[in-house]
């Protein structure tokens, strides 16, 4: 299990493929909660939801109010996602945090918003899947003032930058995929205010430090195979968030992190996350 290669997180994208969009059709949109944009023609669009929940609600309510237009649920799957619609992909709002692509930033910050710019890129983590969503908002109910934070399997370096910016006064990332953390790297240089030490490495043989916070957006079975270590990385008294794993397979990671109490449990579709803290502290 130790050398398994975690399989790949994101199965497929809730969509509906619409047609023909019309401009009532078009402000209709905007009541949900919408990640990405493919217009393949002017009025054929693929349109992208956080959640197959989401998408089915506002499938519901088109093919309503709009009974001459086609809507048709589709979940496509990463591969093509991923070539086609990065640039079409939209800002995302979590709670305090927007992440935005360069193209889609929100013009004014004055209302406490927390803007993380992110290029989509190789690295995993633009903020459009639900488990990268369910640990912005775990990170937000947490106190960061002057805690330090571990971010396993940094990706595009999303939860870092968020933990610098909410105030965290230490964070290091770390991947074992040169490709993430050479987009890590590009994202920090992007949010200019945020300081995130990155590792290149796998999270299971690299020593780091003990931080007061340990988020880790891994895989069910990455979690499971390594639970002692994710665990020995942080201090007395500090939190784990575990992300990455369905719920099918919660049981085998609580059993994993047994003495750990869960002190939060959040769900999106089949994603789970659970924010951890020791039975002692
Ligand atoms: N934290 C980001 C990315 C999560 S995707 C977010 O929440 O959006 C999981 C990341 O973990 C991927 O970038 C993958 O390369 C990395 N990863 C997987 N196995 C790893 C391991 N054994 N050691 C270090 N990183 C790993």
């Amino acid at each position: 299990m130790s050398t398994e290669r975690s399989e790949p997180l994101v199965r497929s994208w809730p969509a509906l493929d619409i047609h023909p969009v019309s401009e009532l059709l078009q402000a209709a949109l905007v009541d949900y909660d919408v990640t990405a944009v493919d217009e393949r023609a002017p009025d054929d669009w693929r349109v992208f939801f956080t959640s197959a929940r989401e998408r089915d609600r506002a499938g519901a309510a088109l093919r309503t109010e709009f009974p001459d237009i086609t809507v048709q649920s589709v979940d496509v799957p990463d591969e093509n996602w991923a070539a086609r619609s990065q640039a079409s992909l939209r800002a995302v709002r979590v709670g305090a945090i927007v992440v935005a692509p360069p193209w889609d930033l929100p013009r004014d910050s004055s209302d406490g918003t927390i803007r993380i710019v992110v290029e989509p890129s190789m690295g995993f983590g633009t903020g459009h899947h639900a488990t990268t969503r369910l640990c912005l908002a775990a990170l937000q109910r947490l106190d960061l003032k002057e805690r330090s934070v571990l971010d396993v399997g940094t990706g595009s370096g999303v939860l870092a930058i968020a933990a610098s910016l909410l105030g965290s006064s230490d964070v290091t990332g770390i991947d074992d995929d040169a490709d993430a953390v050479a987009s890590a790297q590009k994202n920090l240089e992007l949010n200019a205010g945020a300081n995130v030490t990155l590792l290149a490495g796998d999270l299971r043989s690299t020593r780091l430090p003990a931080a007061d916070v340990v988020v880790a957006n891994l895989t069910g079975g990455l979690l499971v195979a390594a639970a002692g270590t994710i665990q020995s990385m942080a201090t007395r008294g500090g939190r784990l968030i575990l992300s990455g794993l369905m719920a099918s397979e919660e049981q085998d990671v609580l059993v994993a992190f047994a003495g750990w109490i869960v002190e939060h449990r959040s769900d999106e579709d089949e994603w789970v996350a659970l924010t951890l803290r020791g039975a002692n502290s």
